[in-house]
Parts: C-alpha cells; structure tokens; sequence
C-alpha cells in the first residue's frame, strides 16, 4: 500500500506555491514601498502639478496591483491559486509566470 506517486506529486506543488507566494509577497513590499514614496512627492508642497498627475496616476495602478497581489496569495491560501475565477478551469502556466496574480485565463480577461 503505497500513495507516494501522489504524496510526491501534492509535495512539488506545494513547493511551487510557495515559491509563487515568495514572489508575491516580495512584490506587494516593493509596491508598498513605491506607495510610500509616491506620497511622499504627492505631500510635499513644492510638487509641481505635472508631477502630482503623473504621481497619482501611477500610485493608483500600483494600488490596483496590490488589491489583486493580496487576493492571489489569499488564493494561495485558500488552495484554488491557478485556477480562473471567471469559469474556474485552470490558467495556462505561461500566463501565470507572465503576471503571478493574474486571476483570469485568456477566455474570462
Ligand atoms: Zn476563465
């Protein structure tokens, strides 16, 4: 009686979770930081207009990356992390390593 063929196969992607995860978390740090040092510019007052738009535009995508960045890992979490949450069939590999916190496949984007 042996289930090793399917303890090997859970273990190798548990591995590979965790190492998505990593980068996950490693990203959300880097968009936290950018965060921090857009306010930053955005608070002080000798900001030129000019720079206050373009700041607040880019601070508003890194927050919608941070929004999708911490469901991904709460998927992780959940256990369905690479699965669409449109139609629930698994994304293709290549578009999770492209963006790690993509949470449609190609059909539901
Ligand atoms: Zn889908």
């Amino acid at each position: 009686m042996s289930h090793d063929t399917v303890t090997d196969a859970s273990r190798a992607s548990e591995r590979d979770l965790l190492s998505v995860e990593r980068r996950l978390v490693d990203q959300l740090e880097r968009s936290e930081r950018q965060i921090l040092e857009l306010e930053l510019v955005l608070s002080d007052p000798d900001t030129i207009q000019e720079d206050r738009d373009s700041a607040r535009a880019v601070l508003d995508s890194i927050r919608a990356d941070v929004f999708q960045i911490r469901r991904a890992i709460t998927r992780i979490e959940m256990r369905t992390y690479g699965a669409c949450v449109g139609c629930g069939r698994p994304i293709a590999d290549e578009r999770l390593q492209m963006i790690p916190f993509v949470a449609h496949c190609t059909n539901c984007a």
